[in-house]
């Protein structure tokens, strides 16, 4: 039986996802029929409703759609109550339940592809929207010694860090501050988008291990680390296959080879 998953954005026609799904259903000799689909930006939940009334019973949902899915779920997973946004949607019977994979997505790349072990480290994430919403409880989770969230806006990293210190030792600022050390910098900004690297001191690049969640090419954020001496370096790449391995599993059942998936993807994007 052919099974009908699909990834909703807008914008939406460079997404990498069905290349990723393909090599995983590949993996396990499934049929599965993975699409795009561009929404309308109104009614989300009618778009939602007609792909289902079509067979299709697994969604990832991309910008700037998770909160919409967030709100349409009629169960949400821990991962997705705490992140407040929704990036995979399951049917089950006539039940939609929404899940959050970014986060475990970016753990698992950092942790087993990259081989850095987060336990005891001070990171600093830079910006305070969806995605930063969504790995800061996974973060915590591997028994980091602090998080700091800095923000351009900075009411935004102090709200998110007051709703997360419950569960560890977080705190939130504005991007100009800089009297304090850190082991890694994670880029949740979006500001590659306007060519340009987050407007935090150099001081933190120095020594520490530096990574975008942007990915496909080297990003402003990743040029400034390296000319700032930073220890390692990395995109995003990683976490977006580790992310969609989390929905294919919440989905199939079956965990893939990522590993595997990252590399054939990134030789494809060359
Ligand atoms: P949001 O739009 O929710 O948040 C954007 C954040 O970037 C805000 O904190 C905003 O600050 C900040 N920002 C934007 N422009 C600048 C700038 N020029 N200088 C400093 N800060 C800036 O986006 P998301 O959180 O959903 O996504 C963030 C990034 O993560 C995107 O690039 C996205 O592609 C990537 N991502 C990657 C994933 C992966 O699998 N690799 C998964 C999910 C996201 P302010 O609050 O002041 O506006």
């Amino acid at each position: 039986m052919t099974l009908h998953h699909g990834v909703i954005g807008n914008p939406i026609k460079h997404s990498l996802s069905p290349m990723i799904h393909e090599y995983f259903a590949n993996e396990f000799k499934l049929d599965i029929h993975y699409e795009k689909y561009l929404f309308e930006l109104n009614n989300f939940s009618e778009q939602v409703k007609q792909l289902i009334q079509n067979n299709v019973t697994g969604l990832n949902v991309t910008v700037p759609f998770k909160t919409d899915a967030f709100n349409l779920a009629d169960e949400l997973t821990e991962n997705a109550k705490l992140a407040g946004a929704v990036n995979t949607l399951k049917l089950e019977g006539r039940h939609l339940i929404g899940e959050n994979t970014d986060g475990m997505g970016l753990v698992s790349d950092i942790r087993n592809n990259l081989a850095i072990n987060l336990k005891d480290k001070i990171i600093l994430i830079v910006g305070a929207g969806g995605a930063t919403r969504g790995i800061i409880k996974p973060l915590l989770d591997e028994n980091i010694k602090e998080l700091h969230i800095l923000n351009r806006t900075e009411e935004k990293a102090i709200e998110l860090a007051a709703k997360f210190s419950q569960y560890g030792e977080v705190s939130g600022h504005g991007i100009k501050i800089d009297d304090f050390k850190v082991d890694i910098i994670i880029n949740a900004t979006s500001s590659s988008l306007d060519g340009e690297a987050p407007q935090i001191s150099d001081k933190f690049y120095q020594n520490s291990f530096c990574y975008d969640l942007m990915y496909g090419s080297q990003t402003p954020f990743m040029v400034n680390a390296l000319n700032n001496d930073a220890n390692q370096v990395f995109d995003g790449l990683g976490m977006l296959v580790e992310q969609a391995a989390k929905s294919f599993e919440f989905w199939t059942g079956k965990r893939p080879d990522s590993k595997k998936v990252i590399k054939k993807v990134r030789e494809r994007i060359a």
